[in-house]
């Protein structure tokens, strides 16, 4: 997955327009700036890449997700839907717009569970987040059916599964809004940086607006520049953007090779009875930033990722222990460690979340899931391959 492996002259190239000019700034500067808008242009690539009309680059996967929610008008009094299995990045969003989080169990997608959205649903909810964890995507048919019928947002966290698609649609561009993070770890990189694409005028407005405090950007004086609403600013460098532009370009070399990887892997582990794949939905084809296993509970799941790191395979991961993803780990979520005071209605939507989410724990407690990487040499991955299926015997 991560898009740091294949760092090289091409992203270097980008970066050196910029330098050349000096201009880091996305807006303005027009004479100086040598014809370069590397953020517009990396807009314009990912919009035709994802196949969406519009797409607003930002400085995180965090603000996208945060962006989006607030062109989606989300805010104090509601409630968004989101999985026991993400990374911490969906609850802070949703907190930053003054929205309540509502934890969701999740299924053997490893994501939302439709059934269980459903029977969260309150008068409150006003979007659902699935999170395409791990390279692979949730039920959006079943999902969007949900959000039609209960007139709710579809916000898709695409983040760790860029370049899968479901219904022959890039994922993101299925829901209403869906998001990526550009950070270091990720399969496309900008170091740090995030995007949004819709097919929505109405959302594409406001994101560029609100990424920008506000700024309605008409003409060419920043400083005359009239705020039709509040913003904040999660603007992305021109730095930044010209990393992207180089990576996006990558991106389906970079899915071959993951796919590569993946299948080499997979096909080594299938004769294992006691190991099996995560389910991918109906007309979905994964990213392959990650070869999902589950071993038949979770006594041989821990044994069988510990022996994998005896065996000397790195970056498979347990995540039912895990700090950043799961939430019997996000204790500052569910003891609500703010800095600052919560409002009243924040802290009594988080209390709903202290509870204990069985259907979670009973897949994420047989989950390993393992980190494809790019740099392998394909006499590594088949070294790999039977080196991880020895070390899952061993525990059987
Ligand atoms: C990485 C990630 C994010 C947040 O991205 P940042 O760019 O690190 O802020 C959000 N959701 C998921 C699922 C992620 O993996």
């Amino acid at each position: 997955m991560p898009g740091f492996e294949i760092f090289g002259a091409e992203e270097k190239k980008e970066v050196q327009d910029v330098l050349d000019n000096g201009v880091l700034m996305r807006y303005g500067f027009d004479a100086m700036r040598n014809g370069h808008h590397k953020a517009l242009e990396l807009e314009r690539d990912l919009a035709e890449r994802m196949q969406t009309k519009y797409a607003q680059v930002v400085s995180s996967g965090t603000a996208a997700l945060t962006v989006a929610l607030a062109c989606a008008e989300i805010g104090a009094g509601d409630e968004v839907i989101m999985p026991t299995f993400t990374f911490v990045a969906s609850f802070e969003a949703i907190l930053s717009v003054g929205a309540t989080p509502v934890l969701c169990d999740i299924d053997d997608t490893l994501t939302l569970a439709p059934k269980a959205v459903e029977a969260a649903i309150t008068k409150k909810t006003k979007a659902v987040m699935p999170v395409h964890m791990c390279g692979s995507m949730a039920d959006l048919k079943a999902l969007k059916a949900i959000c039609d019928t209960h007139k709710l947002v579809l916000l898709e966290d695409a983040c760790q599964a860029i370049g899968g698609t479901y219904d022959g649609k890039p994922l993101g561009s299925y829901g209403d809004l869906g998001c990526f993070s550009f950070d270091y770890v990720k399969t496309v990189t900008c170091g740090e940086g995030g995007g949004i694409i819709t097919n929505s005028e109405i959302y594409a407005d406001r994101a560029h607006k609100y990424q920008d405090h506000g700024h309605d950007h008409v003409g060419n004086d920043r400083g005359a520049e009239t705020h039709p609403f509040l913003g904040y600013n999660y603007r992305l460098s021109e730095l930044n953007a010209a990393v992207g532009i180089a990576q996006l370009r990558k991106l389906n070399d970079t899915l071959a090779q993951q796919k590569k990887h993946y299948t080499i892997l997979r096909n080594a582990l299938t004769p294992l009875p006691e190991v099996t794949f995560r389910r991918v939905p109906e007309t979905g084809v994964e990213s392959y930033a990650f070869l999902n296993i589950f071993l038949p509970n979770e006594d041989l799941a821990r044994k069988a990722h510990k022996a994998l790191g005896s065996h000397g395979i790195d970056a498979c991961f347990y995540w039912f222990d895990n700090n950043w993803h799961y939430y019997k780990k996000w204790e500052h979520l569910l003891e609500q460690k703010s800095l600052g005071a919560l409002s009243p209605e924040i802290q009594s939507g988080l209390q709903k979340n202290k509870r204990s989410f069985d259907a979670s724990d009973a897949w994420i407690g047989r989950t390993i899931s393992c980190l494809i990487k790019l740099s392998w040499t394909e006499a590594e991955v088949h070294e790999r391959a039977s080196k991880m299926v020895e070390a899952i015997r061993s525990v059987l």
